[in-house]
């Protein structure tokens, strides 16, 4: 199995290289940059800290797609949506990590869906993937008189908020309810924001230092308060979990899939 990496001079682009290297049955087909990064013409191995492999990183993306099974791409919303075309052109698997995709941005990824396999996720580890399906299932057992919240942390790099794990929580939950989260989404606070409304999902939004990514949902009523966590310790589980979806996603037929599908849930 063939496995390319777009992005792969970022941070997460690193670890998957690394994981890549690191997994049996998997190849490491090549890694692309945008044009003018530093790290175009640098071994793989040896930008990950690992033994040379005797490949570079190019900014030759239709080449990586049509030497690879799959593409994994942690970039950015507009690099993701040239390299679902290319995924689509090639009928290569594309798994999708990037965040802050625009509605529009997902409308061209269910485009290239037609035409190749794509796993798109805003969170590739198994525990968030989990914690999705727990969220729903308390949305939905209780009522309205229970506010929800959303917590998140990061790092101090991070470019998009809320992040989208926690965007993606905030679905689940509103999933729950039988409410579109778009209707009840509350994400900024500031001022005088009068009395919480009823029924609404509120985020909250905190960056600082190294942080990995944190996510806390809050069932919150009169005298009671249920709250579901996950800490990320490190990027490896996204890593982990991208290239599990990737070994799945190669020949499968076209379509956009979900962790949960990877994962039989
Ligand atoms: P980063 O900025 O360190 O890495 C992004 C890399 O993509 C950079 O090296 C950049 O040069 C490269 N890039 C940009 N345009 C490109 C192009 N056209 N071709 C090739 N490479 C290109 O960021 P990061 O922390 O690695 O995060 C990347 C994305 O992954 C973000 O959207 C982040 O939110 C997301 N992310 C998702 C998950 C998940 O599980 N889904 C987990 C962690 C991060």
């Amino acid at each position: 199995m063939r496995i390319g990496i777009v992005g792969g001079g970022g941070r997460m682009g690193q670890m998957l290289i690394r994981e890549v290297l690191g997994t049996k049955g998997a190849t490491l087909s090549g890694a692309t940059e945008r044009a003018g990064s530093a790290s175009i013409g640098r071994d793989l191995g040896t930008l990950v800290g690992a033994d040379p492999v005797g490949v570079v990183i190019t900014d030759d993306a239709a080449a990586l797609f049509a030497a690879s099974d799959a593409v994994i791409d942690f970039t950015a919303p507009a690099a993701t949506v040239a390299h679902a075309a290319l995924a689509a052109e090639h009928g290569t698997a594309l798994i999708v990590g990037t965040t802050g995709l625009t509605a529009d941005d997902h409308a061209r990824l269910t485009e290239a869906g037609a035409k190749a396999p794509l796993v798109v996720s805003a969170n590739f580890s198994l525990g968030v993937t989990l914690l999705a399906g727990l969220v729903r299932k308390v949305a939905a057992t209780l009522g309205p008189d229970w506010d929800i919240e959303v917590v998140e942390m990061h790092h101090r790099h991070k470019v998009d908020a809320p992040s989208g794990t926690a965007l993606a929580l905030g679905r689940a939950a509103a999933a729950g309810r039988g409410v579109d989260l778009m209707e009840v989404k509350d994400a900024v606070r500031d001022g005088h924001t009068g009395a919480r409304k009823v029924g609404d999902i509120g985020f909250a939004t905190l960056r600082g230092g190294d942080v990995v990514g944190e996510h806390t949902v809050m069932f919150a009523t009169e005298a009671e308060r249920l709250e579901l966590t996950h800490k990320a310790g490190s990027r490896t589980i996204f890593a982990r979990g991208a290239v599990r979806a990737a070994l799945w996603a190669a020949g499968k037929a076209p379509g956009v899939y979900s962790m949960d599908d990877v994962l039989g849930l």
